[in-house]
């Protein structure tokens, strides 16, 4: 009997020792090193969560019982596929199809995925599609959102105000078109040629063993190519770009997975679905969606307004402006307010409208590792004038004091869009207990100054700052 055991034992050992050596010898696929990452897994979930509900908030999602729960299929089979060292049991991956005509999909971070209607149309085979969702699962998988933040010098900057190009945008400035996207935008940001390489080997990884033809990955790539006619590059290589050897880099990989004899390529579904599609009003295009949601005036409640050439002067009566515990201060009565989600903006009717304002003031909040109150006037500053670019600077920062605390001044001016005239553009800064850049910016024409100056005056000394 104790030879026996001997035996099995023996046999028991011999099988561990092959099964150890099985990975090199079958699967030997890449290995892959997530790169360097600050955030908590956690916060890739909600930092997703949040984005996604922007996103459909902006984007047409297209409600297709039959087209969505399909691409949720595939979905969840490629995610079941995810190698387990780089499976986060906390993502939440969701797929949704957006009613766009590019040839587009993007993932958020913690799994939320967008698949653009164009990009179903356009595939080949199932193959074909399942391999650009693979290849945006394995950015979520491998972080790349959050790892891309992370190498930013400021990433807070990214993820929460974007308050330099928001606050800049609703100055009066082209950009002001775009300000309904731009949260989402700061995640839809290109990756890296060395992030899309680590997404086309894990994709591929993913496709093989969901049953696909990982060469489908690199064969999607090419579809795309074509379909933009070589004139302009479709939107989703702007934000993956082509590193070099896309083509033969998944196809290395390919030959060193075990790929199924029958893999999963043209289904009866998938034409089933394309045709569907296919059949439905014509899509708009993404840019079309972005200006449309910019006019709308729930993105930009200040969008419905009308520029008139006669503003009337800021009345010399105030009332108390407060919101929440934050801030209370006071301004002209005869000015409106317009509430976003990080900046607050007075202005005279026939002031405001879909470009920004042309009289009046905002303030706002910008989030800012730089603790340092000059550096991060110059940061918010340089955004304004990005943002702006008629705008020059005209003379020096100045030193002053705002609620009591340390505060610099800078005068902008260039001729406004809006006006034709002369605008000049006066930023306050003053940095907060919590590291928060703390701005204010007042507007209007230059010949008309003399008109408002009491009344940025009176506004800027009533700021009572509560954070
Ligand atoms: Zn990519």
């Amino acid at each position: 009997m104790k030879r026996f055991n001997w035996v099995r034992n023996a046999t028991t050992a011999v099988l561990v020792w092959s099964m150890l050596l099985m990975p090199l010898a079958v699967f030997g696929q890449t290995r892959i090193k997530p790169p360097k990452n600050k955030f908590k897994i956690s916060e890739d979930v909600k930092i997703g969560r949040e984005a996604s509900q922007e996103v459909q908030q902006q984007f047409p999602i297209l409600n297709d019982y039959q087209a969505t729960s399909y691409v949720e299929r595939v979905g969840e089979n490629l995610v079941r596929a995810i190698p387990r060292e780089y499976a986060h049991s906390e993502f939440d991956y969701n797929f949704k199809i957006v009613n766009a005509r590019d040839i587009n999909a993007f993932a958020l971070p913690g799994g939320p995925m967008f698949v653009n209607r164009g990009m179903i149309e356009a595939a080949k085979s199932e193959g074909e599609m399942a391999g650009v969702m693979a290849h945006e699962i394995s950015h979520v998988a491998l972080r790349h959102g959050t790892a891309q933040a992370t190498k930013q010098s400021n990433p807070w900057n990214q993820i929460l105000g974007i308050g330099a190009i928001l606050g800049g945008a609703i100055l009066a400035g082209e950009a002001g078109a775009q300000l309904g996207a731009l949260g989402v935008q700061a995640w839809m940001t290109k990756y890296s040629r060395e992030y899309e390489t680590q997404a086309d080997i894990l994709g591929a990884q993913i496709l093989a063993r969901a049953g696909y033809d990982p060469r489908d990955l690199a064969n999607m790539f090419r579809t795309i190519e074509q379909e933009s006619g070589g004139s302009r590059a479709p939107e989703f290589l702007s934000s993956h770009p082509n590193p070099s050897n896309r083509y033969e880099n998944i196809n290395r990989e390919a030959q060193l997975l075990e790929v199924s004899r029958n893999p999963i390529q043209n289904t009866r579904e998938f034409q089933r679905i394309q045709s569907r599609l296919r059949a439905m009003p014509r899509a708009q295009s993404m840019e079309e969606i972005e200006r449309n949601a910019a006019n709308n005036p729930r993105n930009n409640p200040m969008a419905k307004g009308r520029y008139t050439s006669s503003v009337s002067y800021p009345s010399s009566r105030t009332v108390v402006y407060q919101n929440g515990n934050s801030i209370q201060m006071r301004i002209p009565n005869n000015w409106k307010v317009f509430e976003t989600q990080s900046t607050i903006t007075f202005a005279p009717e026939g002031a405001y409208g879909d470009k920004g304002i042309s009289h009046g003031a905002m303030v706002g909040l910008m989030q800012t590792q730089n603790r340092d109150l000059a550096r991060a006037t110059e940061e918010y500053v340089n955004g304004v004038i990005q943002a702006n670019d008629y705008l020059q600077k005209r003379g020096n920062y100045t030193r002053g004091s705002l609620d009591g605390s340390q505060a610099y001044a800078i005068t902008l001016a260039g001729r406004s869009p809006i006006t034709g005239r002369t605008e000049v553009a006066t930023v306050y800064t003053t940095m907060l207990r919590n590291g928060q850049l703390f701005y204010v910016v007042t507007v209007a024409p230059e010949n008309e100054s003399s008109r408002y100056s009491s009344a940025f005056r009176t506004m800027l000394n009533s700021i009572d700052l509560r954070f």
